[in-house]
């Protein structure tokens, strides 16, 4: 099989030469483990901090490891009760054209339910951070004007749309007008900016009266911009920081701090994986799709071979909601 390694640690701006496609044998399956083949794989943001010799919430890759990711693959055989050939299953696997694991670390996809790649987006990890970041840290009551920056994305996207489900008022912030469009005309955000082209602060001044949620993905500037607006009493949730991902120092904070003490807001990190049961965020969201209430979008790279390229057009804002690889 094919399978994608880290090649080198990427000083900046990743690049295709940071890849290395593999040829590897894939073993029979022992006892209890299973064969998959891969049918979608994910490509994340945080998969840069793994490249990255440095503290950071996921452990490190070793340069020569082979790339791990989100994957959605169908059984080709099994040794595990309870799954069997020709079920579709969700698992932390790699950017592999097959692979060989343990069944009790897949999860099965109903495939009737929805496209099964959505269990790398809004049914997936992503759709977890977004419903547990914002219901659980951003804490929103009906009213409240929450934005979310990073908003076209396979997180931001749903962000926003919980909120306005819940009664808030929205602001999306993105980097382009296609984005923006989609975010005010099809998934009902009151207000979008595009940062590429306006002026974030002035634009958020003029559409809203403060923020008394904001859920940020992204950092730097934009963050930099959000926070003299904070209201009293206002929750910063800190989901990611892509502005930075790529730095090669250490950036200055955000400034004017000392707005917290007027506001005495509150400024948390989420992690998804500290919630251990994502039932009660699919079961919702899952009701919300159904509903026609809240929409999806997946950007799709077709080709295995493209896998790095998809990743690294995250970081060029190429993906309209959830970037993932169809293997072939
Ligand atoms: P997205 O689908 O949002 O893709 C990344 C997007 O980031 C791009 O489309 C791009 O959109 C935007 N972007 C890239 N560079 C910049 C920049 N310099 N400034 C502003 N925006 C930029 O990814 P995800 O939804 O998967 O992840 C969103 C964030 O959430 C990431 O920071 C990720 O690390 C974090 N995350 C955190 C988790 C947690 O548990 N804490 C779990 C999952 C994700 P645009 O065109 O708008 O620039």
């Amino acid at each position: 099989t094919r399978r994608w390694h880290l090649a080198a640690r990427p000083e900046g701006e990743p690049t295709r030469d940071d890849f290395d496609l593999r040829e590897t044998t894939v073993e029979d399956p022992g006892p209890g483990e299973v064969l998959v083949k891969t049918l979608y794989l994910s490509v994340d943001p945080y998969m840069r901090g793994r490249m990255r010799d440095a503290e950071s919430y996921a452990e490190p890759w070793d340069v020569g490891d082979p790339m791990r990711a989100g994957v959605v693959a169908e059984v080709v055989e099994s040794n595990y009760d309870g799954l069997e050939a020709g079920d579709v299953v969700n698992g932390e696997l790699y950017w592999s054209e097959y692979a060989v694991v343990p069944g009790h670390t897949l999860r099965q996809v109903d495939a009737d339910l929805a496209p099964v790649s959505t269990a790398l987006g809004v049914l997936g990890m992503p759709g977890a951070t977004a419903y547990f970041g914002l219901t659980d840290v951003g804490e929103p009551t009906p009213g409240d004007t929450v934005v979310v920056s990073g908003a076209a994305g396979a997180v931001g996207s749903v962000v926003g749309q919980i909120a306005r489900i819940g009664g808030c008022e929205v602001v999306g912030i993105a980097g382009s007008d296609e984005k923006t469009a989609w975010l005010t005309e099809d998934l009902g955000f009151d207000h979008a900016i595009n940062y590429q082209t306006e002026n974030v602060g002035k634009r958020l001044r003029e559409a809203v009266d403060g923020v008394d949620v904001y859920f940020d993905n992204v950092g730097g500037p934009i963050t930099d911009a959000v926070f003299r607006q904070l209201n009293v009493r206002a929750r910063v949730v800190v989901c990611g920081q892509i502005s930075q991902y790529n730095a090669t120092e250490v950036p200055m904070g955000p400034r004017k701090l000392a707005g917290l003490i007027t506001t005495r807001a509150r400024v948390e990190g989420v992690l998804v994986r500290d919630y251990p049961d994502w039932t009660e965020a699919f079961e919702r969201i899952g009701g919300w799709i159904a509903a026609d209430e809240l929409h999806y979008r997946e950007s799709v790279v077709e080709g295995f071979e493209n896998a790095p390229d998809a990743f690294l057009g995250l970081f060029e804002g190429e993906n309209i909601g959830k970037q993932v690889v169809k293997v072939d």
